[in-house]
């Protein structure tokens, strides 16, 4: 018999199993449960908007792997397409054609990515497009912004979102004063700030690096014109504009936030959503900028695994099964959550702010409009913590930390829809008892 969703006795063994053998019995420190508390749910299948943990539990799934899911879990098309491809062989380390039809594609939908280059994760991408930057300009410093999170690289964990804000990590151990004395930390959406930083630093800033809409503090929408004034100062002071959509690609639009905003950086990260569930990532941009990338230009960067032909081929059918059609779908799914999570917990008279940008979005217990990571670290984390657990237990898995986006994916129909409706309730009053 599945035992109650508040009880997960598989999960809870599988962990202690997995603790004896991994640091924190994961793979990534937010799986850990760390920000909330409980047992981490060892999840054992997925199919459409549903995951099912080890127990027996199914889970409508507001994290969709951090993003990648975009289609939900288990497409049909994306299975056939990498059944196709493990039958071909798993991978050669030469160049294939499917990794010539991903770059195709993603300089056919973002233009200003005239070039691209295929690696394995997130991180890879913006610590190799940093790298290239510097070599580019033959400058040393790199600007980011409070909150965003582009990785594990060691120079861009200062201030860092995500894994690094929910564990209160700004300064991580390991990485050392040469590693990140050349990164300047500005608040988010500071516009003053970073022109201050430039007149700081004449001549020695390579590139401000910002996620395109930050989604790793919880969201935080750019405040109109932010972008384009970044990209704007960048041009004037010889500095490369490095767009982030490792997130925001071809989630937000075909052309991801670039096709939302349509200010056009210098060069670009991307990952998730490509990759169709596999380690596939990807940055690119200006065509001279990416020919200083070796073997055309100077600046080393490679990879055993890079362009895999069963990420690739996933990637692709995932891309190609994304059209202004689901687009909407996804819109407007996005648009029904928020409006029921915002209604339970107007109802409960909880105070809390709907952040959103597109179809991106999260719930900041918190009465005050969040503009940057001072405001995002202002929330009740407990109420969130209360929140969490009480959909936990009645089947929706959203994101293990406050400071995560919840993401949704076109299988998320009605049906789904309606179990996130029911749970609601139960859990905005969890959250006002707090
Ligand atoms: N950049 C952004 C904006 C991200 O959200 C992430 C991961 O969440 C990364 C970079 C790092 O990607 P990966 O986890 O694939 O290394």
């Amino acid at each position: 018999m599945t035992p109650s969703y508040a009880e997960a006795p598989v999960s809870q063994t599988l962990f202690a199993r997995a603790s004896a053998v991994t640091p924190g019995g994961v793979n990534s420190p937010v799986r850990a449960f760390g920000a909330v508390g409980g047992t981490p749910r060892f999840m054992a299948s997925g199919a459409g908007p549903y995951l099912t943990d080890a127990d027996g539990h199914e889970y409508v799934d507001l994290v969709c792997s951090w993003g990648p899911m975009i289609l939900g879990h288990s497409h049909p098309e994306v299975l056939a397409a990498v059944r196709e491809a493990v039958g071909r062989g798993t991978s050669f380390g030469t160049p294939t054609v499917g990794e010539v039809e991903l770059a195709e594609e993603i300089t056919a939908r973002v233009t200003p990515v005239e070039k691209v280059r295929l690696v394995s994760s997130g991180t890879e991408a913006t610590m190799s497009a940093i790298r290239l930057a510097r070599g580019f300009t033959g400058r040393a410093k790199v600007v980011k912004f409070a909150g965003c999170y582009h990785g594990h690289v060691d120079a861009l964990l200062a201030s860092a979102g995500s894994g690094a804000a929910t564990f209160a990590l700004p300064d991580t151990p390991g990485v050392t004063g040469a590693q990140a004395g050349e990164t300047v930390v500005l608040p988010y959406n500071d516009l003053d700030a970073v022109r201050a930083a430039f007149a700081a630093h004449p001549g020695e800033i390579a590139c401000v690096i910002t996620e395109a809409v930050p989604g790793n503090m919880g969201v935080v929408p750019p405040l109109p014109g932010f972008n384009q004034g970044l990209k704007d100062l960048c041009a004037a002071e010889g500095a490369l504009l490095v767009s982030d959509e490792v997130m925001t690609g071809f989630r937000q639009s075909r052309a991801g936030w670039f096709g939302v905003e349509g200010v056009v950086p210098d060069l670009m990260t991307f990952g998730k959503v490509m990759g169709g569930g596999f380690p596939a990532a990807a940055f690119g941009g200006r065509a001279d900028v990416m020919a200083r990338l070796a073997p055309e230009g100077p600046v080393y960067q490679a990879g055993t695994l890079s362009g895999n032909p069963v990420a690739t081929a996933a990637g692709l059918a995932q891309l190609r099964l994304l059209d202004d059609a689901a687009y909407a779908r996804l819109d407007a799914t996005a648009a029904e959550l928020r409006g029921l999570a915002g209604a339970a917990l107007t109802k409960e008279g909880v105070p809390h702010v709907v952040s959103a940008a597109g179809n991106m979005f999260s719930v900041f217990f918190s009465d005050a409009p969040v503009t940057d990571f001072e405001g995002a670290k202002a929330q009740r984390t407990d109420r969130y913590t209360a929140f969490f657990h009480t959909m936990l237990e009645q089947g929706v898995y959203l994101p293990p930390s406050a400071f995560e986006a919840w993401f949704v994916s076109t299988a998320h129909d009605g049906q789904a829809m309606e179990r996130v409706a029911a749970a609601l309730p139960a859990a905005a009053r969890a959250a006002a008892e707090v």
